[in-house]
């Protein structure tokens, strides 16, 4: 290409770059300060993660994943993210694979810390050390805040749980103390009853129940959240029960655990009858029995989540939820966003890059923060070292 040419070229994109570049500093901005109004009248037709601002009675829910305890390449395993209007956000389970969605919307973990457990199934809670670990090497300055149940006995508590899974990570966590701020190291377990219906979060307006869940042995629970007149409501795995129906009434958003139909379970997993009907109706809610629970609460919307949602499973699972629900339904996709406010609920896909980085940390606080004790290699390893490192 001539100099003439080029020069004019890059003349009429160099603007273009520019005003890029000042978009991306802008609404990285935005987001670090988090709340602001404004909800947005128009939206794409996909979401794309720091493009959107939440309005001040806005809430966004994201399927971070929408699976089974088989972990598949389109379905992580069980995790959802509430964002609101005031800048909270919190996961409800994080099963395996979530986090690896989750780091898809760019989003600081210092900003997301706060995870309510459903109950202690790998499916819910694999991606916990994920989280912990991820968070700490990608800047977080702040405590893991963990919420889940207690159990029959302490050692089938969320406590127990966290501790005994931070005691597995010793060798990981020794390799990064001293190296990362300690403060980003550091997790908090909230455990609470399981057996009664009880406010186990109340921060900025945001409340947020925890009530018996019926999933296999004792342990498991749902959870309401409440702020601004909206609510979001997550059941975790669970059969039906009666502390749903009194405590799930009114949701805007019903998030329920959907199995597969029997037929399905006896075809793809070769499961005896018998064995299949165990499963779909002692452990799990079956499509015919979350029909009845929406039909029932009557939300704004009722998402279904917690199967293989393929495009030959779907039509049936639908199909037997519909014989008794006929209100507003999604089965639910992995990184599928629903933005909820008290005139419209909308449901979309998000766009998201597959290649990213962490979320830039604030680098004053991070270089400033305090670091722990590191744990030093031992010498006659250390002298095994080549050194091929130059002076600079
Ligand atoms: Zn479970
Ligand atoms: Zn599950």
């Amino acid at each position: 290409m001539p100099l003439f040419q080029m020069r004019v070229l890059v003349a009429l994109l160099l603007p273009c770059f520019l005003s890029l570049s000042f978009l991306s500093s802008k609404l990285q901005a935005v987001d670090a300060v988090a709340p602001v109004a404004n909800a947005k009248k128009s939206q794409r037709p996909f979401y794309f993660p720091n493009t959107e601002i939440l309005g001040e009675r806005e809430m966004r829910v994201i399927a971070l994943g929408t699976g089974t305890p088989h972990i598949r390449p389109s379905q992580a395993s069980t995790g959802w993210l509430v964002e609101l209007g005031n800048g909270d956000k919190f996961f409800f389970d994080v099963g395996p694979g979530s986090i690896r969605n989750f780091s898809s919307l760019q989003i600081p973990y210092d900003h997301a810390n706060k995870v309510f457990l459903s109950h202690l199934h790998v499916d819910h809670i694999g991606d916990l050390d994920v989280l912990w670990a991820s968070g700490w090497t990608a800047g977080r300055l702040k405590p893991l805040e963990i919420w889940g149940p207690s159990g029959a006995a302490p050692e089938f508590g969320t406590r127990h749980y966290v501790n005994g899974l931070l005691d597995a990570m010793r060798w990981d966590y020794s390799t990064r103390n001293g190296k990362l701020p300690a403060s980003g190291s550091k997790v908090e377990v909230h455990e609470f009853d399981y057996r009664s219906k009880q406010l186990v979060y109340d921060q900025s307006g945001v409340k947020i129940w925890s009530f018996p869940a019926t999933h296999i042995i004792d342990g498991a629970v749902s959870y309401r959240l409440e702020w601004h007149g909206l609510t979001f409501v997550f059941s975790g795995d669970t059969t039906p029960n009666k502390w749903f129906v009194e405590n799930a009434a009114n949701a805007d958003l019903l998030v329920h655990e959907v199995y597969m139909t029997l037929d399905q379970l006896q075809a793809r997993f070769g499961w005896g009858r018998s064995m299949a009907k165990n499963i779909a109706r002692t452990v799990h809610t079956s499509p015919v029995a979350a029909g009845k629970i929406f039909s029932t609460l009557k939300p704004r919307m009722a998402v279904a989540y917690h199967f293989y949602n393929d495009f030959d499973t779907a039509p049936e699972i639908l199909k037997a939820i519909e014989d008794s629900y006929r209100g507003r339904l999604v089965l639910a996709h992995d990184m599928m966003v629903f933005n909820v406010t008290a005139e419209r609920i909308s449901v979309r896909q998000a766009a998201v890059p597959e290649n990213t980085w962490p979320p830039l940390a604030d680098k004053k606080k991070f270089s400033e923060a305090e670091r722990g004790i590191s744990t030093p290699m031992s010498e006659w390893l250390k002298a095994g070292r080549l050194p091929t490192e130059t002076s600079e």
